[in-house]
């Protein structure tokens, strides 16, 4: 029972697959005991997945990060190099394909094409290299960019969001990766991304792809010096669109990582503040399907109790990460060892795909991969002219 006896009653609504206000939210954020909030979260999970709780899933993708130029100079970025710089790069066909063979050659299945708000890169840029990618690994789901990047193409190329949209889908997007929604709410995004579009606008753009049949995931960036309130309004603003579309399919709530950027790690969520907005995002995110523990930023042993907080997702092996490593983000796993790590946390690893089917239930050690490759590997905006790491080197180019 919590101290607050009248929070009681709403945790046992919620819990029970109930709506919950966004006031309700807030109070429960504030004031719930960790361990109650985490019970009715869990207890949410159990529900919604009767019959496969027991489960918990992974995916094996590769951030393929494409220039690191970017005119948008958000505070907390650590990633990004403005035009003329020499610190800029970009990569070219080549070598993109080439990390995209690797992808499939250690079983990925997904790729997250990532970069900068690039001065010169508008639609084609993006139709031009989606159609190569899926001409030559059509098994591969694109999963990439967001609503800001699909402004700035549209801006570039000069033709409305609906058309970028559109023809960025023809061309081989599958789903938005749901880059860009740092803090939805206004004073908040305007302390840490001045330049990028609105957070009405991140959401407007969102709306439009799900109506135009582009489906997404929802993300959170958490501890620029946001509001407690600031985050439930960052909630309720993903839960209003998702009721006229249902086209996020998850939520990912990440902590910000304080180095090589201006924020300078003036703040920082704590890892319990973490773990109660997974909590939360279950509870009052009642129509949105997948809530995901993202132990890249917070660590293995956070990602696992995120597991009974309400996640049912532990995120990826990452083949290649460099934007959030850039500020800090240090921590690096295999696919065995998330089997381990899952497992341990009393769950039942399966690898799925990015629309969360279940490709592999790994309900026997005794079947795991064995010599396993799948291991994720952090390089760093030093990757000068676009080169490859030598440690990236996973498999031949050809
Ligand atoms: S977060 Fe994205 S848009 Fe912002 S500066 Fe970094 S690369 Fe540019």
């Amino acid at each position: 029972m919590p101290e607050n006896a009248d929070l009681q009653p709403v945790l046992d609504r919620a819990a029970a697959g109930g709506r919950i206000t966004p006031d309700e939210a807030l109070e429960l954020y504030r004031s719930a005991p960790l361990h109650a909030l985490g019970a009715a979260a869990d207890a949410a999970r159990r529900l919604r997945y009767a019959g496969t709780e027991h489960i918990a899933t992974y995916i094996i993708e590769r951030n393929i990060n494409y220039t690191n130029v970017c005119v948008t100079a958000c505070r907390f970025c650590a990633f990004y190099a403005p035009p003329k710089s020499d610190k800029g790069w970009t990569r070219d066909l080549d070598d993109i394909l080439r990390r995209c063979a690797e992808t499939v050659e250690l079983g990925g299945t997904q790729i997250m094409f990532q970069g900068g708000h690039h001065p010169d890169y508008g639609v084609e840029y993006y139709e031009e290299h989606f159609s190569a990618i899926k001409e030559r690994f059509p098994q591969l789901v694109i999963h990439s960019l967001g609503a800001s990047e699909v402004e700035h193409m549209a801006r570039i190329s000069k033709v409305s969001v609906e058309e970028a949209i559109s023809r960025i889908h023809a061309a081989g997007l599958d789903s938005f990766a749901g880059a860009g929604a740092e803090l939805l709410p206004e004073r908040a995004r305007r302390a840490i991304a001045p330049l990028k579009e609105s957070g009405e606008r991140w959401l407007e753009i969102m709306e439009t792809a799900h109506r135009l049949g582009v489906e997404s995931t929802s993300t959170m960036l958490m501890g620029t010096g946001e509001t407690n309130a600031e985050r439930i309004e960052h909630l309720r603003m993903i839960r209003d669109v998702q009721d006229r579309t249902g086209g996020f399919r998850a939520f990912i709530p990440y902590t910000y990582q304080p180095e090589n950027n201006h924020l300078k790690g003036q703040t920082q969520a704590t890892q319990f503040e973490y773990l109660r907005m997974i909590a939360i995002a279950r509870l009052f995110l009642d129509n949105v399907a997948h809530i995901q523990g993202s132990w890249l930023t917070t660590g293995k042993e956070i990602g696992q109790l995120s597991l009974h907080y309400g996640a049912d997702d532990l995120g990826s092996v990452m083949l290649e990460e460099n934007v959030v490593s850039s500020a800090g983000a240090k921590h690096r796993s295999n696919r065995l060892e998330l089997l381990h790590l899952i497992r341990t946390a009393g769950r039942v690893p399966a690898q799925r795909s990015t629309t969360y089917e279940h490709l592999v239930v790994h309900d026997d050690p005794a079947h795991d991969p064995v010599d396993d490759k799948v291991v994720s590997h952090l390089s760093s905006t030093a990757i000068e002219g676009g080169t490859a790491h030598p440690e990236l080197k996973l498999v031949d180019a050809d």
